[in-house]
């Protein structure tokens, strides 16, 4: 496939309320996924992973999408986010039709409005805690990146650590760590994909709390993965998936 058709706008700049195809009345939406499909070839055959998600998730809100292991979950947050290409349909992010962005616009639109916070932490593991947070600040060009991590490392109650590498923490605080990176540039959107799957219970708690606090604190609208039922009910919205459909998308059937 070829993709010639040039980015329309700066995605630095991305309008957040020029938002795709939405009602008047409502609330801009932060990501909009119209007829989303996903399909992969698998021996001879065709797999289909993800069928006609059509999903609204308005800004500053919270969202859990569960569903039984192999539904679909990763794939969708990853086509929401721009990290996979979906076979059918379209996804809006922060009004940004992601379709014809190529991969370097996708980036950068990522870099500045987009957090992630994954399973297995993903830190850099030649790079301390605090040069893990601040590397996505540098890679902005913003000044007071090592400020801001060291800020950031106080607020997971990490100051003392800042020195270490990811293999001298405890998952638990690596993920504290990561959550510090994926805030780090005040994110419009951060998605999060079982962030609590790798961890005990009361480390799983903690990264909870801190990311109900982190989100509230920065107007973040977030998209949670999980299979924990009690993580989900914590959010506003809870999405269910199915053999990669959506079976009850959270909205109250009487609107
Ligand atoms: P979940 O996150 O809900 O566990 P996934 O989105 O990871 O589910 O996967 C959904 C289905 O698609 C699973 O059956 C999985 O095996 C399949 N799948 C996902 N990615 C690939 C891939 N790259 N190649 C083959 N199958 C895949
Ligand atoms: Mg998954």
């Amino acid at each position: 496939m070829t993709n010639l058709a040039p980015s329309s706008s700066d995605p630095e700049t991305a309008p957040t309320s020029v938002a795709a195809p939405a009602r008047a009345d409502a609330a801009p939406a932060a990501i909009e996924t119209r007829g989303l499909g996903r399909e992969l070839p698998s021996g001879g055959r065709t797999l289909q992973i993800l069928s006609d998600v059509d999903l609204r998730i308005d800004a500053g809100t919270s969202v859990a999408i569960v569903g039984p292991s192999g539904s679909g979950k990763s794939t969708l947050l990853g086509l929401m986010a721009g990290l996979d290409r979906p076979s059918r349909g379209s996804v809006h992010l922060l009004g940004r039709d992601l379709g014809p962005m190529a991969e370097d616009d996708l980036a950068r639109l990522r870099r500045r409005h987009v957090g992630f916070v994954f399973q297995s932490f993903h830190l850099l593991g030649n790079l301390t805690a605090r040069e893990n947070i601040s590397l996505p600040l540098e890679l902005l060009g913003r000044r007071d990146a090592m400020a801001r991590a060291d800020r950031l490392l106080e607020r997971v109650g990490l100051s003392d650590r800042g020195h270490h590498r990811p293999v001298q923490l405890s998952g638990g605080e690596q993920q504290r760590v990561a959550l510090a990176r994926a805030f780090a540039a005040e994110p419009d959107v951060l998605f999060a994909d079982e962030p609590t799957g790798n961890l005990d219970a009361a480390s799983g708690e903690r990264i909870v709390a801190m990311l109900e606090e982190l989100r509230a604190e920065n107007g973040t609208t977030l998209v949670l993965v999980t299979h924990d039922e009690r993580l989900a009910a914590r959010c506003g919205r809870v999405i269910r998936l199915e053999g990669g459909r959506v079976v009850d998308d959270g909205v109250e059937s009487s609107r």
